[in-house]
This record gives C-alpha cells, sequence and structure tokens, in this order.
C-alpha cells in the first residue's frame, strides 16, 4: 500500500490568510481543496510538498451567484464541489459546464473534489501516473524526477503529458474567465490563459496565487454542449473531451462559435479554425462535417494515454460532428 509522506497541515480560515500561509511557507506549501488528484500523486511521490494549506473553508470560495444586466452572469466559487455544479439551477443555461461536471469521475469523487482542484489538476501520463519505484526503473522523464528523455515522443524537446480535466474544455467553449488571487493582488483572465503548452508545468498560476472564482457571461454563448470519451462511461478521464458553445440569432445564424478539445494535448484549446467555419451562416451538414474534419487535424493526441492516438484523433471529428448535430437539432 503506497503512504503518504510526512507534510504539516494548515487550514486557512479566509483567502487572506491563506495568500499569507501560502507566501510564508514558500515554493514548498501547496494548496489542497478536495485532495482527489493532490493526494494520490503525493503518495506516488509524483508530487512533493512539504506543507498543504486547506482552502476547504473559505467563505469567498464557496456557492454561486448571479450578476450583472439581467443576472446574465454567473460566479461559480472555485471552491464549489463538483456534485453541485453538475445539478444547480444557476448552471441550468451552461449544459456543457454541468454536463463535463456530470462526467468526472465518480459520485464519491464528484462529492469530495471542487471546481478550482479540477482546473487545477495535474497532467497525466501512463509513464508517470505509477509509483517511483516504476518510474525509477525507467530512468525517470523530463516530468518525473530527473530523467531527460520522454518516454512517449522520444524527440520532444518538452513534456507532452494531457491535460485531461473535463471542465476546462466546457469552460472555453462558453468564454468563461478566472479570478485569481495571490500576494501580487488579483488578475482576471480569459480560462485559456490559465493553461501552459508544457506537460511539466501545466498552468500559469504564479505560486501562492489561488483560483477563487469562475465567471460566466449569457451574452458569449446560449447553447453548448460536452461530449467524453472514455473507456468506462461510469469512472475514466477523459481520453478525448469536446465541447462546443454557440451564439445563434433567431433565423439560426451562427454569430459566435468556440469548439474546445481536451485530452489531447498537455493544454486544452480552442480549435479557432473550425468555430471559423460555422460562422455566420446556420448549421448545415457540410459546415458541421468541415468543422469537425478540421479538429480531427488539429487533435494531436500522443502514446502516452490508453487507447491509441490515431483513434482519438478520428473520435474527435465523431464527436465535433456529433455535437453540433446535437444543437442543430435543438431551436436556437
Ligand atoms: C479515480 C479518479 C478518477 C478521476 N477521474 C477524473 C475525470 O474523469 N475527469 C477529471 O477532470 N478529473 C478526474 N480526476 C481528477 C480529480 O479528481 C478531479 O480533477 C478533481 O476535480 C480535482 O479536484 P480537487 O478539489 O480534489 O483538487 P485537489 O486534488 O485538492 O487539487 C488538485 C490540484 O489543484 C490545486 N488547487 C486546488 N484548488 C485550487 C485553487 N482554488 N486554486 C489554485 N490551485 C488549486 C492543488 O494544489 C493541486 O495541485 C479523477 C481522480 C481520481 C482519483
Ligand atoms: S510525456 Fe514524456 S516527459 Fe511527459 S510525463 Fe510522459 S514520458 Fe514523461
Amino acid at each position: 500500500m503506497l503512504r503518504l509522506p510526512a507534510f504539516r497541515y494548515f487550514s486557512a480560515r479566509n483567502l487572506g490568510e491563506a495568500v499569507r500561509m501560502l507566501m510564508d511557507l514558500g515554493p514548498e506549501a501547496t494548496i489542497l481543496a478536495g485532495g482527489t488528484d493532490l493526494l494520490p500523486k503525493m503518495k506516488r511521490r509524483q508530487i512533493r510538498c512539504k506543507a498543504l494549506v486547506d482552502i476547504r473553508l473559505l467563505k469567498e470560495i464557496s456557492g454561486l451567484r448571479r450578476t450583472g444586466e439581467n443576472g446574465g452572469e454567473v460566479h461559480i466559487g472555485s471552491g464549489v464541489p463538483l456534485a453541485e455544479a453538475a445539478s444547480h439551477p444557476l448552471l441550468e443555461e451552461w449544459d456543457a459546464v454541468r454536463q463535463a461536471a456530470a462526467q468526472v469521475a465518480t459520485p464519491s469523487i464528484r462529492n469530495a473534489a471542487t471546481l478550482g482542484g479540477n482546473l487545477c489538476q495535474d497532467t497525466r501520463c501512463i509513464f508517470v501516473d505509477r509509483s517511483e519505484e516504476w518510474r525509477a526503473a525507467l530512468g525517470f522523464c523530463l516530468k518525473s524526477g530527473d530523467g531527460a528523455v520522454c518516454h512517449a515522443a522520444p524527440g520532444a524537446d518538452r513534456c507532452r503529458a494531457v491535460f485531461s480535466g473535463d471542465i476546462a474544455p466546457a469552460l472555453m467553449a462558453a468564454a468563461a474567465r478566472v479570478r485569481l488571487c495571490g500576494g501580487e493582488g488579483t488578475r482576471l483572465l480569459p480560462i485559456e490563459e490559465l493553461y501552459r503548452d508544457d506537460g511539466r508545468v501545466g498552468l500559469t498560476r504564479k505560486h501562492g496565487e489561488i483560483l477563487t472564482e469562475v465567471l460566466l457571461d449569457r451574452r458569449s454563448c446560449r447553447e453548448s454542449v460536452y461530449l467524453k470519451l472514455r473507456r468506462r462511461d461510469c469512472f475514466d478521464f477523459a481520453l478525448l473531451g469536446v465541447a462546443i458553445g454557440l451564439l445563434r440569432d433567431q433565423a439560426g445564424t451562427v454569430l459566435q462559435a468556440r469548439i474546445a478539445l481536451g485530452g489531447v494535448s498537455p493544454v486544452p484549446f480552442l480549435a479557432w479554425e473550425a468555430s471559423r467555419t460555422l460562422l455566420g451562416n446556420p448549421l448545415t451538414p457540410e459546415s458541421v462535417a468541415e468543422a469537425a474534419s478540421i479538429c480531427a487535424r488539429l487533435a494531436k493526441p500522443i502514446s502516452n494515454a490508453d487507447a491509441s492516438p490515431s483513434y482519438r484523433k478520428r473520435m474527435a471529428a465523431v464527436l465535433v460532428a456529433r455535437g453540433l448535430e446535437e444543437l442543430l437539432r435543438k431551436p436556437s
């Protein structure tokens, strides 16, 4: 049985105290939310930290609220459990976000796991999500230990571990923004800017910064869908996640389109080239097929997750087409 290493535990009572603790403790301190991603990785010595700052008691990151003109904006606290996000009435108009939250892991994990932890989870790779002995036997790699090579892509200059989180693509399709609060103040950024195209350090978050909330705006997205490819529907990580967000006028003309792909690269990303082909016209079988085939080209999975890269690439076209057809069947 793998055991947790020794660490110091601090429970913060408010946001200011949590930020101060993280700054005072320095880079060896890590944020603890639901612990469903962090603790297994600490057990496997993939993540090493000497102190955990528990943010679960912070009122500032709990709950959901509506603001803005006609209540068109929704703020989701980063501490909201995924089970709550999956069925919350304030998210009724954001299908993709609720569908993504509902498909993370299992019911027991969704009760403990938080939105912030889901967005800030580590990248994954079959060569590192193993015990330390197993990784040492392989000679470690660019992400794990002192290794100098990538076992999944030997010619790669940086780690290509995959970001497999479900909710980030759904939020990208909805043009969401995230708020980070740290020692240097607060910043609000489009969710895509939270991610860095390097599987070793997948986030642009600075040390001590806490993701406090996610902001959604009805003016950017009126309809959306999230589809997930995985081995077992009751449990597994995404081998591919496809989220689509649209804004259409009454005639069905697409005014805004955002197709986001997850599970096929170190960052979840917006497939702009495919999204642009949908603009200015109603959805048609031809435009759906074109967007789907561009997404298959843009998806570049490698052999570091379950299922072959070519299958996952082909499935990108299938899921994008399926998602667009689902939206096409709905009245705009
Ligand atoms: C068996 C199993 C199956 C899983 N399946 C899925 C799946 O299908 N889809 C999926 O997306 N995930 C899956 N996960 C991963 C994980 O459970 C979820 O991503 C979960 O949402 C993580 O949230 P948490 O609150 O537990 O995060 P934690 O484990 O507490 O934290 C994860 C990381 O985020 C950081 N962090 C947490 N909160 C914040 C914050 N507010 N600001 C800044 N940094 C923060 C932590 O320091 C840590 O580095 C699975 C995990 C397990 C064990
Ligand atoms: S993609 Fe390569 S460097 Fe990154 S974790 Fe996997 S084997 Fe290691």
